[in-house]
This record gives C-alpha cells, sequence and structure tokens, in this order.
C-alpha cells in the first residue's frame, strides 16, 4: 500500500473544505483534498444551495410573469420541458464545480479523489478506485459535512420516497406531492415544485413553518402559500408512510390534520446528521458533543491541537457561508496567524417566493429571554419601490439595544431579502446603531430604503410613513 506524508490535508471538499484548502495554498502551505465525488463542492454546489436557487429562480419568474395578468399583461400558461430544465441546472452547477478545479490546479492543490477514513490520531486511510493509501499529516482538516436525517415509519426504498438530493434531480413532477418537514428546505421545496405544477402539502410538528423566524416575517410567505398549496399542517405528526401500488398513504396525527392524506410522491426534509459516522473517528481522541457533532474552539481546533472541524460536521446552523468562514479561519490558524471565528451572528435565508431573511436577535428570541428592544418595523405597503415591483408583501425591521442604541437583529420578508439582509449583517458587525442607518443616504427609490426607513421608525424620525 503506498504511504504518504503531507502538510495541511482537507478531508471533504465541500465549501467549507475547498475554502480551507485555497486559503492555506494561498498562505505557503502544500495542500491535499481529498473529496469522494469526482466533483468538488459538496452538497451545497451538487446537491444543495445552488440547484435549489437555480430550480426556485424559474419558479419565481414564472410567479412574476403570472401575476402580471393583474396589471394587463398576460401570457399563455407556462410549459414546462423537464429535459431542459435539468440540463440548464446541471450546466449551472457543471460551471461552477468546473471553476473550482481550475482553482485547484492554480492554487497547485494535490486532488485526490478517494474517501478518507482515520486510522488514528496522525494518519488517514484513503480508498481510490486505483487502490488504498495512508497519509500521514502534519495538519489535518475535517470537513466532511452532513446528509438528510431519516425518521422511522418510511418505506425508504420505495422510489416516490424522496429526499432533497431526489427532489432535486427533477426526474419526474409528482402530481401530489407531500413534504414532510415545513423548515427552509422544506418550503424551498415546495415552492420549485408548486412553480413546476405539483399540488403541495407540507406537514410540520412544530406549530408554524420555518419555526426560527419571527411571526411578522412569516405572514406573507404564509399568505401566499395558503392560497397556492393544498394544505399545511402545522403541530402534526407524521407517523407512518405506506407503499400502496396507485399511491402513497401519509398517516398523521394532529388536532387539524386528517387521520391520512394520499400523495405521488413524499419528500423528507426533516433535517440533517453529519458525517462523522463514516470516517472511523472512534480510531482517534476527537471529541464529539450531542448528535455526533465534532466539538471545536473559536479557533476551529479540536481537542487533538493539530486536527481542526468546520462546517456541518460541527453542528448548527448548517450553512455554506459558516463552512466558508470557518475553512479560512482553520486554514490561517494552522499556518500562524490569529484568526478566529466569532461572527457576530449567521445570517440565515429562505429563499421562498417572498423570501425571509434574519441575522441576529430575533423578537421571539427577546421575548422568551426577556432582552429589551427598541424596534422599528417597516411594512413594505409604504415603500415606492415595492410598489413599482409589484411586492407589496413585505415588511424590513431592526431590533435595537436601548440603552447603547447598537443593532442587535434584523429580520426582512419580501423580494430580494436574501440580499437585502447584507445591510443588516455589516451593520451588526460594525456595531451601527439605529442614527448610522436611518442617517446613511439610500438610494431611491429601491427595497433598500426600507431597511433605513425601519432604523428611522425606531428613532422616531420617519416621515415616509407615521411614527409609532
Ligand atoms: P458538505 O457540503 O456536505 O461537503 C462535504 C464533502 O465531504 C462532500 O463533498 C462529501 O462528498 C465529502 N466527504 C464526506 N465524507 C468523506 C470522506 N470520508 N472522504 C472524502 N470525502 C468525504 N446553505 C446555505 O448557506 N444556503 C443555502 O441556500 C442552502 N441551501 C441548501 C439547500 C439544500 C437542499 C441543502 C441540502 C442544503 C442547503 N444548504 C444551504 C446547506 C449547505 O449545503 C451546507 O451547509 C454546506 O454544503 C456545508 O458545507 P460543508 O463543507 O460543511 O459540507
Amino acid at each position: 500500500m503506498k504511504q504518504l506524508e503531507r502538510d495541511f490535508v482537507v478531508l471533504g471538499g465541500g465549501p467549507g473544505g475547498y475554502t480551507a484548502a485555497f486559503r492555506a495554498a494561498d498562505l505557503g502551505r502544500s495542500v491535499t483534498l481529498i473529496e469522494q465525488q469526482k466533483s468538488l463542492g459538496g452538497v451545497c454546489l451538487n446537491v444543495g444551495c445552488i440547484p435549489s436557487k437555480t430550480l426556485l429562480h424559474l419558479a419565481q419568474v414564472m410567479d412574476d410573469a403570472a401575476q402580471l395578468e393583474s396589471v394587463g399583461i398576460t401570457y399563455g400558461k407556462p410549459k414546462v420541458d423537464l429535459d431542459a430544465i435539468r440540463t440548464h441546472k446541471e450546466t449551472v452547477v457543471s460551471n461552477l464545480t468546473g471553476g473550482l478545479d481550475g482553482l485547484v490546479k492554480a492554487r497547485k492543490v494535490e486532488r485526490i479523489t478517494g474517501t478518507g477514513s482515520f486510522i488514528s490520531d496522525t494518519e488517514l486511510l484513503i480508498k481510490t478506485e486505483d487502490g488504498e493509501m495512508t497519509i500521514t499529516f502534519k495538519d489535518l482538516v475535517i470537513a466532511v459535512g452532513s446528509r438528510p436525517i431519516q425518521i422511522p415509519g418510511i418505506p425508504y426504498e420505495d422510489e416516490r420516497i424522496w429526499d432533497s438530493t431526489k427532489a432535486l434531480e427533477v426526474s419526474e413532477i409528482p402530481k401530489r406531492l407531500t413534504i414532510i418537514g415545513g423548515g427552509i428546505i422544506g418550503m424551498e421545496m415546495a415552492a420549485i415544485y408548486h412553480g413546476l405544477g405539483s399540488e403541495i402539502t407540507v406537514i410540520e410538528m412544530t406549530d408554524s413553518i420555518i419555526p426560527p423566524a419571527d411571526r411578522d416575517l412569516k405572514q406573507s410567505l404564509l399568505k401566499q402559500v395558503k392560497k397556492q398549496y393544498k394544505a399545511i399542517y402545522t403541530s402534526t405528526k407524521v407517523t407512518k408512510v405506506s407503499a400502496e401500488s396507485e399511491s402513497l398513504k401519509v398517516e398523521l396525527e394532529g388536532e387539524k390534520a386528517p387521520d391520512s392524506i394520499e400523495a405521488d410522491a413524499v419528500l423528507v426534509a426533516v433535517g440533517r446528521k453529519v458525517n462523522t459516522d463514516r470516517i472511523d473517528i472512534d480510531k482517534t481522541t476527537i471529541k464529539r458533543g450531542d448528535r455526533d457533532w465534532i466539538l471545536t474552539d473559536e479557533k476551529q481546533r479540536t481537542n487533538v491541537s493539530h486536527i481542526y472541524a468546520i462546517g456541518d460536521v460541527t453542528g448548527d446552523p448548517m450553512l455554506a457561508h459558516r463552512a466558508t468562514h470557518q475553512g479560512k479561519v482553520a486554514a490561517e490558524v494552522a499556518s500562524g496567524l490569529k484568526s478566529a471565528f466569532t461572527p457576530m451572528s449567521i445570517p440565515s435565508v429562505a429563499y421562498t417566493q417572498p423570501e425571509i431573511a434574519w441575522i441576529g436577535l430575533t423578537e421571539q428570541e427577546a421575548k422568551e429571554k426577556k432582552i429589551p428592544i427598541k424596534k422599528g418595523s417597516f411594512p413594505w405597503q409604504a415603500s415606492g419601490r415595492a410598489m413599482t415591483e409589484l411586492a407589496p408583501l413585505g415588511v424590513s425591521k431592526a431590533l435595537f439595544d436601548p440603552e447603547s442604541g447598537r443593532i442587535l437583529g434584523a429580520g426582512i420578508a419580501g423580494k430580494h431579502a436574501g440580499e437585502l439582509i447584507g445591510e443588516a449583517v455589516l451593520a451588526l458587525e460594525m456595531g451601527a446603531v439605529a442614527e448610522d442607518i436611518a442617517l446613511t443616504i439610500h438610494p431611491h427609490p429601491t427595497l433598500s430604503e426600507t431597511f433605513a426607513v425601519a432604523a428611522e421608525l425606531a428613532e422616531g424620525t420617519a416621515t415616509d410613513t407615521m411614527n409609532r
């Protein structure tokens, strides 16, 4: 068996892993990147963020076109060519993953296509198509990510039972799609398949879809989907799914839900599980916590000082932008720089129609933890740009510390909320007070103004609407 000795090794080539590899290479390390798939980019590029947003964009454009009917422009019913859509989605993905291959070469990163597992705290076993090898390493970054959780009572062997990866293959458009899980992934998939023509039912165990988001941010989305979808059953549990010849029978337990419903496909989107169980981690002394998440300090270091862990494998929130930032920190710390992962907060975005985005403290949390806040909330019905965009369903709000005046959190619901939240993230990181935001001249007419008006409302200086 080949025995290699390497300097800086990254296990897993998702957003966290390739970022760590590239940053370490730029800092002069000799880098080896091990990824089991032929294509780099991990879940995000291949079966997550990018394919889902590609398909959501198509659904959004179809929705926008249909909305024009109310102002006198009518198109025919959209004709959906699933093969062409799939090709488009695959092209977007392969353009991006191909770009990563180029960056691997340009940075002279050694790429090994194979599956890695631990032999000890200092050695990996790699299985490739051409055989096995061992690698001893000076520094290692674990970035092996996560996979969908499976819940009991579901016949996963039936091809009508989907996970998010299968749903993003867009191999068919089921007439009736039931989605178990009303979180961000479930609601994004609902928007995609509604756009493609499926009749959607969402089952959510908690009392609301997208549980961590504030209720006022969800109002616009709820208003839309209640009109568009067959049903949304909250506070409802799926107890069993049976595969019958003509359909799937989904059994439910919930006050307002029927005993069972029928579906042509069922998507299970109830969360993700880390891949630590697939890398023989028990052969190391690396400490793990609840749900097998790898424990690290703010330098992304595990208890084994030359081993780092980043991204989904370190737990919630499982988001690509968290993974990439942690990847940079791990590479920098391992290369002797003073670096740490200490964000004020990590933004969350549901790319639904309308979008919902938030950062930092939520109102829900402030209430639970009895944190005093001063709030400014601006409904988009009073925004000129929202009107011109036919996008009155929205709200921008900002929460401030009543004493220091500093921003504590923000939430935006509406068209492009995912883009607009970037300003709130910057404000939070820079320790902005309401006045900083209110006195920053935003271009008019834009949706970005709505965030400034939210700050003006907290200040009592708004003129576009009544100060309360
Ligand atoms: P991953 O992306 O999971 O990458 C891990 C890599 O390690 C994979 O390529 C895997 O093949 C490889 N690997 C695993 N085990 C081994 C092994 N033993 N040997 C070698 N290689 C191995 N996040 C957002 O921020 N925005 C979004 O809009 C968004 N949308 C999403 C939509 C969906 C449908 C899903 C499922 C996820 C979405 N996410 C989104 C989450 C995001 O994809 C993840 O948070 C992100 O990919 C995590 O990056 P990572 O590098 O930690 O791990």
